[in-house]
């Protein structure tokens, strides 16, 4: 659960810490919507997380590691199955509610764009992957921050993907083999219709995860394994700075960096970064210094997240603080895809005697994490919101989560 801090309700000058609704009112709210603009009511009610990756950045499309855990944050979608092909999607957004009618043969890559990709687009992908659906209506509503880097567009998809698989009994629910083949649906319609060349990490978090637990993902093959996260009962809490500067994942940055990647291995002759075993000499191959850059970030990075699932298996969760900080410095030197908000707010927290910050997401912009002892949270969190004020920067928000469950129907 996300918790209120009443210290700062107390400081004006400081800001609440956001709260995650309840899986009652998500579901309440899906179905009001539903009711609403859709009219009766649904066959079920499903929950998607977001998630926040505890470290292991950039990693996931050079088959490498992550350590994702699912947010108790999550969009609700409330869905029922028509007996024609018809798909009618309401989405309410803050104020505005958005919707889309249409039928399953005109969703395709090119013919729906924006917030209709993300969603009717898991529809078009699960049909491409041979399943047989038909039409649905769907309402959704989402406490998932969007376009901060915790992944509500995977929240989305996997939410609409989850719906259609239970409404169509593809037996997809169950099993992890079905969920991960939902998560080839959910990165097909935002790879392809919503035309974000992601990694597989974000639905992977929201479709495979388990509560209480981080996810060891191995983007080589996929595979999973669940470390137990109890940052309670270490005294611990995992604070989320959402920097609010504007995240702009597909804005070719992005896909620089996997160009640097994908260049780096043809020219060490191996068919991803996880390939390197001997950092140095795969380094002095390189004559590109901004190549063997990236190319440290990953190898480092890697190995970083291994050492972290170590520790926390061992029950040394409280000395992961300095793999966290070296994340981040290594995401700042070597990949540069941080910026002064990230920056600030990794300082501001580290200064504040936090165990380890970081950087999470794709970079640019979006979100910091720290690992704090949880009589030191809110001077942490204070600490940041006073650094922002000094710089001039946009009021951050802060969010302080634990580990929640994965993708399911809830009603
Ligand atoms: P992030 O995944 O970090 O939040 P993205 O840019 O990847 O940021 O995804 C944000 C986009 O996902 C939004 O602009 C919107 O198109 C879509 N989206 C997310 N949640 C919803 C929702 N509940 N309803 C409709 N569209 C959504
Ligand atoms: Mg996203």
């Amino acid at each position: 659960m996300s918790q209120t801090t009443d210290a700062f309700a107390a400081d004006p000058e400081a800001t609440t810490i956001g709260t995650a609704w309840s899986t009652e009112d998500g579901a309440g709210r899906a179905r009001d919507l539903f009711a609403e603009h859709i009219g009766g009511t649904p066959d079920g009610v499903w929950a998607a997380p977001g998630r926040v990756n505890v470290i292991g950045e950039h990693t996931d499309y050079n088959n490498g590691f992550c350590l994702p855990i699912a947010l108790p944050h999550r969009t609700y979608v409330a869905a029922r199955r028509r007996d024609d092909d018809k798909v009618v999607l309401v989405s309410q957004l803050a104020d505005s509610i958005l919707s889309w009618e249409g039928t399953l043969d005109e969703i395709a890559p090119g013919s729906v764009n924006g917030w209709q990709a993300y969603t009717a687009g898991v529809a078009w992908a699960l049909r491409e992957a041979g399943y047989g659906i038909g039409g649905f209506e769907a309402a959704l509503v989402t406490c998932v921050p969007l376009g901060a880097g915790l992944s509500s567009s995977a929240a989305v998809e996997c939410g609409v993907g989850l719906a259609l698989a239970d409404l169509y009994d593809l037996g997809l629910s169950d099993s992890d083999a079905g969920r991960t083949d939902l998560v080839n649906a959910a990165r097909a319609a935002e790879n392809e219709v919503a035309g974000a060349p992601t990694g597989g990490l974000d639905q992977t978090a929201s479709l495979r995860t388990t509560d209480g637990h981080a996810l060891l993902l191995d983007c080589d093959d996929w595979s999973v394994r669940q470390v137990p996260f109890d940052l309670d009962a270490a005294g611990l809490e995992l604070l989320v700075i959402d920097t609010r500067a504007s995240h702009r994942l597909v804005d070719g940055q992005y896909e620089a960096r996997r160009r640097a990647c994908e260049s780096a291995c043809r020219i060490l002759g191996v068919a991803s970064l996880r390939e390197v075993g001997d950092l140095g000499a795969a380094l002095s191959a390189l004559d590109d210094e901004e190549m063997a850059s990236r190319v440290r970030h990953v190898v480092t990075e890697n190995d970083r997240v291994t050492q972290f699932a170590k520790l926390v298996d061992a029950g040394r969760i409280r000395e992961v603080g300095p793999l966290m900080d070296a994340s981040h410095d290594s995401l700042r030197d070597d990949y540069e895809v941080t910026c002064p908000e990230l920056d600030t707010a990794v300082d501001a927290a580290r200064a504040a005697g936090v165990l380890g910050a970081r950087m999470t997401g794709g970079g640019f912009g979006g979100c910091a994490i720290a690992l704090v002892d949880r009589d030191v949270c809110n001077d942490a969190a204070r600490q940041v919101v006073k650094a922002f004020r000094d710089a001039g920067f946009t009021h951050p928000d802060l969010y302080v989560v634990t580990p929640g469950p994965a993708a399911l129907r809830v009603q």
